[in-house]
């Protein structure tokens, strides 16, 4: 059986594990989530990054420090996970889902200033695959209307566009270091923040409410309790986890690259033909190989396909269901304008297995399969 994902191991996890328990200290911003945290931000130019305990919680977090009061609006695709709304409901917002674009399924950057109200307050683009946004067109509507922008960059990390790493464009950045992601600590996140000014409240917010940051940077002699707050912050067995990945970031980018490039060599000329589409990638974007899909015909095509495969002992999985037509999405937002391609696409795309310890000859199996059922 080839499973859709096996989970990032590099070999050094235990080796971390060991060294944090006979620390002593397992608790959170110990030794590893200082190294991993000082490591995002020089290998993504951030000025603050900050380890969460999901991507769900980064983005909580973005959301708690963007201070939406109740009916505030934000704008978001439906194509997404169902993170990137619940963090915005939380905070008491309301939802506003726009449609995507269909060669890249993120948001579609010429239908948001249309969504726009006097109570719109945040501008939340997914960078779908670990492929970038419009962020040029975004962060310009942004800066007109008086919007945050908050990135969730879950699936792009090491992705850049224009030479900027996704998470660092927008006021906050949210990546996930979740075990299905390029790389994994299990369950943990990380939140990227662009300017100097919510640092300090961030570092509040995740600490329970209290200023303990400043407290062990000697800027005041004892901690207190100082805002709202929350306990954001991993335990240290999860850093040293992750740790061993990041060290190792360039070469499971290397690895993960060619897996996606070996898929790519063979489908995208036989996309050529007309019977599937692949992904796009715009020229200003590199991409992090997070994911290889196919667009099968629709959607009856597609369940054949993910039949055919597996049969073959082969696991595809479809992706997103549309949260507007969810039954929190029909609570809590609404769709401006048409869904033209948010269903539509939804429906064809299908995930083909790729993750750090794939090998060609699977790969190979895959390709087979592929070319028997489209009979290329
Ligand atoms: C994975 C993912 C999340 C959530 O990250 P977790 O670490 O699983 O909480 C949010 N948004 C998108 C687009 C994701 O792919």
């Amino acid at each position: 059986m080839i499973g859709f994902n096996v989970p990032p191991c590099t070999g050094r996890e235990m080796e971390y594990l060991r060294q944090a328990v006979e620390s002593h200290h397992i608790c959170g911003d110990g030794a590893f989530t200082k190294r991993c945290n000082a490591w995002m931000e020089e290998r993504f130019h951030a000025r603050r990054a900050l380890l969460t305990t999901s991507g769900t919680t980064a983005l909580d977090m973005a959301a708690l420090l963007c201070d939406l009061a109740p009916g505030d609006e934000v704008i978001l695709p439906s194509y997404t996970f169902s993170s990137t709304a619940t963090a915005f409901v939380l905070a008491g917002a309301k939802l506003v889902f726009t449609d995507i674009r269909p060669d890249t399924m993120n948001l579609d950057e010429e239908k948001i200033e249309d969504a726009i109200t006097d109570r719109t307050r945040v501008i939340v683009p997914v960078h779908y695959a670990g492929v970038a946004c419009r962020m040029d067109v975004i962060l310009a509507i942004a800066a007109r209307h008086g919007l945050r922008v908050v990135e969730d960059a879950a699936q792009g990390v090491m992705s850049s566009w224009r030479g900027k790493a996704l998470g660092t464009l927008g006021d906050f950045g949210c990546f996930s270091f979740h075990e299905t992601k390029n790389f994994s600590m299990g369950e943990g996140g990380a939140l990227l923040i662009r300017e100097e000014e919510p640092i300090e409240r961030a570092e509040i917010l995740r600490e329970k409410g209290t200023n303990r940051s400043r407290f062990f940077r000697g800027q005041v002699d004892k901690y207190t309790w100082v805002d709202k707050g929350d306990s954001f912050l991993p335990s240290e067995l999860n850093a040293a986890y992750l740790w061993a990945q990041l060290e190792q970031a360039e070469e499971m980018y290397g690895r993960r690259m060619a897996a996606w490039d070996r898929y790519d060599r063979v489908l995208r000329p036989l996309a050529a033909e007309g019977r599937f589409g692949v992904p796009v990638i715009p020229e200003d974007c590199i991409h992090n190989a997070h994911m290889y899909y196919l667009k099968c015909r629709d959607l009856a095509e597609r369940t054949e396909f993910i039949a055919f495969m597996k049969a073959r002992g082969i696991q595809c999985v479809f992706h997103y269901v549309p949260l507007h037509s969810s039954p929190a999405g029909l609570r809590f937002g609404r769709f401006h304008g048409e869904d033209e391609y948010t269903t539509r696409e939804s429906e064809r795309l299908v995930r083909l297995p790729l993750y750090d310890s794939i090998t060609p000859a699977d790969q190979e199996r895959v390709l087979e399969g592929v070319k028997e059922f489209f009979h290329l």
